[in-house]
């Protein structure tokens, strides 16, 4: 599996430092609120599961399933409900947390669906946020790194499902997905 990277973008130290600085900030900005924290599966399990560890809150976790594509490396554009949360967010301080932010669809149509289920407010903590992607004004408020127009996957992120349970984000060598590009 690793042999199948070109490159590596975010290691293991750099994602650990990422979820410590975000867990910190939430600790501050969340102290006494009772947050539910929606990941956003899947790619954002270990994301999720790293944050929640640096927060000295309490703090509630659920989960829901939209996928925006279909294992490829481009983004499909319509978004689906798969798997939908079991809490009750109407009147909760909600945290999604994303792996990764491309056009921001994806976070568009959560922040809509948390807005129509009257969540009292939504905050949006991701992994990854690629800025040059977005063709929908949707926003995060907590970051842990921008990075450039580029099709990544490691730390939860797949290519065609795999790959996700490498412990470091990277770039796919172009040999991996020729062929499949639009
Ligand atoms: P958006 O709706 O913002 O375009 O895309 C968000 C979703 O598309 C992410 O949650 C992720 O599933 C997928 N995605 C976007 N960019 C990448 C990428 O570089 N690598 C992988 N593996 N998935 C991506």
């Amino acid at each position: 599996m690793n042999n199948d990277i070109e490159r590596t973008l975010y290691s293991v130290e750099d994602i650990k430092e990422a979820a410590h600085r975000l867990g910190q900030q939430l600790t501050e900005d969340y102290q006494d609120k009772r947050p539910i924290l929606i990941s956003v599966l899947k790619g954002a399990i270990l994301w999720t599961v790293d944050v929640m560890r640096e927060m000295d809150i309490m703090a509630e976790v659920d989960f829901i399933d939209v996928s925006s594509y279909h294992g490829g490396v481009a983004s499909a554009g319509e978004i689906q409900l798969v798997h939908d949360l079991s809490a009750d967010v109407a009147g909760r301080n909600v945290i999604i947390m994303e792996d990764i932010i491309d056009t921001g669809r994806t976070l568009q149509f959560l922040i809509d669906l948390l807005k129509q289920r009257q969540a009292k407010d939504i905050k949006v903590c991701t992994l990854l946020d690629k800025p040059e992607g977005r063709v929908v004004a949707a926003k995060a408020d907590y970051v842990g790194f921008k990075l450039p127009k580029e099709f990544v996957v490691g730390y939860g992120l797949d290519y065609k499902e795999f790959y996700r349970n490498l412990p470091y984000v990277g770039v796919l060598k172009p040999s991996v997905y020729e062929g499949d590009r639009p």
